[in-house]
């Protein structure tokens, strides 16, 4: 099937494919974007007719309806060949592997594969079997015992245990928020896994956001609104991560609304993450804000030197490794990002001193592995020195790129900045925009303008590659 699916296709449809994913993860995020888009593949492509895998029937309506135009739009723009694109329903090559790969291991139950995305499980999903169990799985290293507390956290820890072990509703609902690879979701199932414990009768729901549209969005297909309400009414604890995903989803936020509201009227607890304050978040309704802060809101800050410290210590204990004090300084010292990466880094020193049978991890060692992604974390571009270029190529200066002038010798190189800015750095909108001392509405506006030019006008799209081969140097 692959081979012939990409039978017709020369290497520059695919890699156009590649260029509208990148494209696509900026513009929805990459949660939407690894559910609904990641699992689609380039098919067919004959006189200027695209077709696009996608795994099931139920995927291919939701991205018909959401993103089908949004794809259109950017694909013409690259190549004005494309007349047409359909939608049809195939397992993708990854897909079809993972299922031989499934299919041939004797005790397929027994793999768990916590990396496996939402969306790759939709296998199944498009035949009605009464309704689908509400709570996600939970992680089982994801308790309060395995969460390292320091300065940053201490006080979302002490929130999030408070809330597990009170029997009656303290503040409702509790808030987390923080950047990504903090916590959040590791305190939630924490929570989780207590209350489990200590009261297996109290009935727990865990999901994301993005669960809780999609199976709203299953119980509308099948006329089974009531049942999907019914099952939220019985639940003592609930909890939704990555609340942020609901942005600009009105109908989803609407029914979160109401099920929110009646829990809460009828004393449940509720439990909320995202990766803003409630009133930083953007595209979510006003009312709903108002309501997601008007209990606790807890921030999990990005960590300090200790508490990385402790992380690495913890970790390595649990995986039964010998981790040198000075090693452990140079990874708490150098990936300071989050506690993702900071994991990960420990995990790839590990795997590598193993796969070599070398028998003690070195600091040399270390830096040798790490060499790469060290090199991109020293490199990683600011905001400011994008603007310092900016400013360098069109002859003006910072000042003026930064100032209210609306020439437009100024205000192009400036929405260009802004592009740049979203597109080189982990920056939010917002963030950008108090650069430039603009709302974030305006950066948005940039970004799109600049997207849009970059099909038209080639000086513009050249000035754009060249600031960009020099940003990222
Ligand atoms: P978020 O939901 O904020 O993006 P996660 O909860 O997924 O972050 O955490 C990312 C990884 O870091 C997980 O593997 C988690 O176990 C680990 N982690 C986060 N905070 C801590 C902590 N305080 N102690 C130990 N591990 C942590
Ligand atoms: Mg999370």
């Amino acid at each position: 099937m692959a081979a012939e699916a990409l039978k017709n296709n020369d290497g520059s449809v695919q890699d156009e494919w590649g260029q509208i994913c990148n494209q696509l993860k900026m513009e929805f995020g990459e949660t939407a974007f690894d559910s609904w888009l990641k699992p689609l593949s380039v098919g067919n492509y004959e006189n200027g007719v695209m077709n696009i895998c996608v795994p099931t029937a139920f995927m291919k309506n939701w991205v018909i309806t959401h993103y089908s135009d949004r794809i259109h739009k950017i694909w013409e723009r690259k190549n004005p060949n494309i007349r047409q694109i359909n939608f049809i329903v195939r397992a993708t090559n990854a897909d079809s592997s993972l299922l031989k790969k499934i299919s041939s291991t004797p005790t397929p139950q027994n793999i768990y594969m916590p990396e496996m995305s939402f969306a790759s499980n939709y296998n199944g999903y498009d035949t009605h079997d009464g309704f689908m169990q509400l709570s996600a799985p939970l992680n089982p290293n994801y308790t309060f015992d395995s969460f390292m507390v320091g300065k940053t956290n201490e006080f979302a820890y002490a929130a999030a245990r408070k809330v597990a072990e009170s029997r009656s509703v303290s503040f409702n609902p509790l808030f987390l928020y923080s950047g990504v690879g903090l916590g959040k979701t590791h305190l939630m199932h924490a929570i989780a896994w207590h209350i489990k414990q200590q009261d297996p009768k109290r009935h727990v729901i865990y999901l994301s956001a993005e669960q809780f549209l999609f199976k709203f969005v299953k119980a509308l297909r099948y006329k089974d609104t009531a049942a999907f309400k019914e099952q939220f009414r019985a639940v003592d604890v609930l909890m939704v991560d990555d609340v942020q995903f609901m942005s600009n989803k009105e109908s989803t936020q609407e029914e979160f609304f109401y099920t929110f509201n009646s829990l809460i009227e009828e004393g449940r607890q509720i439990i909320i993450s995202a990766d803003k304050s409630p009133t930083d978040l953007e595209g979510i309704e006003t009312r709903l804000k108002s309501r997601l802060g008007g209990g606790l809101v807890a921030d999990i800050h990005p960590t300090d030197f200790d508490l990385r410290m402790s992380i690495l210590k913890y970790k390595a204990k649990q995986m039964g490794i010998e981790l040198p004090e000075k090693v452990a300084e140079f990874l708490a010292e150098k990936v300071t990002s989050n506690i993702r990466e900071l994991e990960g880094s420990l995990k790839r020193v590990v795997a590598h001193s193993q796969l070599l049978s070398k028998n003690e991890i070195t600091l040399d060692m270390t830096q040798d592995i790490l060499k790469d992604m060290l090199r991109s974390i020293d490199r990683k571009t600011t905001i400011d020195e994008i603007q310092k270029k900016v400013a360098e190529y069109f002859n003006i200066s910072v000042k003026e790129l930064q100032s209210s002038r609306r020439a437009r010798t100024v205000a192009r190189p400036r929405q260009i900045a802004m592009y740049l800015a979203k597109q080189l750095t982990s920056r939010s909108l917002p963030e950008i925009g108090r650069k430039f001392d603009r709302d974030h509405t305006t950066v948005m506006h940039a970004v799109r303008k600049v997207e849009g030019l970059i099909g038209e006008d080639v000086s513009l799209a050249e000035s754009v590659n060249a600031l960009r081969r020099t940003l990222e140097n």
